[in-house]
């Protein structure tokens, strides 16, 4: 996992004892260069374990010493921001529940103004809006801070099956595209929100080439004060990391770059023809628009349409398309088809 940033640590710092033995054990396997805990807890209800507040700092800033690693927290107003430097931490991590609030981020933009820091990190937004991202990084850079990355740790839902927060990796690829130089971490413990699946969405964050992991880990899971569900043992984090599989970025092997090559060239050639069979696609749907507007008839016909994406749906499903690549598809196509009707139309 070298040139990969790996924070590991628990949720919550709980007592002195729980953050040092935590933290060393992490820092023993070797595979860690930064340990993370929360001090302030955001917590979606109260009544929940808030955090132990200032007095955590230095819990922190003292096992970082001892075992010679960067040690980060989250902040998530100017005090915190205030007091977290104060005690010497140089790198900070914003919450998904303050990334949502553009005066609580202007306002720790400005608590940083001037000053001295390694690393900022912003977690996503939790709801899936990229522009809020967006304008969260945009203000801690107007701002002056420098080194400035992200941490993708999933979107919230009303209903989830799989995953305590959606992953929908589009977004943080998304972000990707507009800051390509951002350092960009998975957070596969809030994504998960349980242990078994870390590894496999570890894997993806690797294979999408990510610059790293925070992952969750407590001396004693079960017992957690916080996030018990989610959290791994340092051992467990060290089999992990082991399993997970570094691919290149590019083949060094020029018989398998060749061979890409082609498959790359064949799947050019296969978009050209998909995109052209969609402008056909459109060119008879503007035909359909022709006869309503002579025959005034409505553009949507949601009986019709329902009819044609079940039979379609079923289609894809056939020939080992996933649906939920069909849903989106055929919500897209339909829309774009009734552009072209509309355009018709008026
Ligand atoms: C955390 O990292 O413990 C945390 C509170 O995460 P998030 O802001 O992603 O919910
Ligand atoms: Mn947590």
């Amino acid at each position: 996992m070298k040139n990969k940033l790996i924070i590991a640590g628990p949720c919550s710092a709980e007592t002195e004892e729980q953050v040092m033995e935590t933290l060393e054990k992490i820092a023993t396997l070797g595979k860690v260069n930064m340990l993370r805990a929360g001090i302030w807890k955001p917590r979606t209800r109260p009544g929940s374990f808030e955090g132990v507040g200032a007095i955590g700092l230095k819990w922190l800033i003292n096992a970082g010493k001892k075992v010679n690693l960067p040690v980060i927290t989250e902040v998530a107003n100017k005090d915190h921001v205030a007091l977290a430097l104060n005690a010497g931490f140089k790198n900070l991590w914003i919450g998904a529940r303050t990334t949502v609030n553009p005066f609580a981020i202007q306002e720790i933009a400005d608590s940083l103004q001037g000053r001295d820091i390694d690393l900022l990190l912003i977690k996503n937004p939790i709801n899936p809006d990229l522009q809020l991202w967006i304008g969260a990084i945009e203000r801690c850079k107007k701002a002056g801070v420098k080194n400035i990355g992200v941490i993708h740790r999933g979107f919230s839902a009303f209903k989830t099956n799989k995953y305590r927060n959606e992953p929908l990796w589009e977004i943080p690829l998304m972000l990707k595209e507009k800051f390509p130089d951002i350092q960009l971490i998975c957070d596969p413990s809030h994504i998960c929100g349980r242990r078994d699946t870390l590894e496999e969405v570890s894997q993806k964050a690797m294979d999408l080439e990510y610059d790293g992991l925070m992952i969750e880990t407590h001396r004693e899971p079960d017992v957690a004060w916080s996030d018990a569900k989610q959290q791994i043992t340092p051992k467990r984090l060290g089999e992990m990391l082991d399993h997970i599989i570094m691919r290149q970025k590019i083949s060094t092997n020029p018989e398998s770059s060749a061979k890409i090559e082609v498959f790359r060239e064949q799947l050019e050639s296969m978009d050209h023809q998909i995109l052209e069979i969609l402008s056909k696609r459109m060119a008879v749907a503007q035909k359909i628009g022709e006869i309503k507007k002579e025959n005034n008839i409505t553009i949507l016909q949601s009986e019709r349409w329902k009819l044609v994406k079940d039979e379609r749906l079923k289609y894809g499903l056939n020939i080992g398309l996933t649906e939920k690549f069909l849903t989106r598809y055929l919500n897209a196509l339909h829309q774009e088809s009734i552009r072209h009707q509309t355009k018709v139309m008026n």
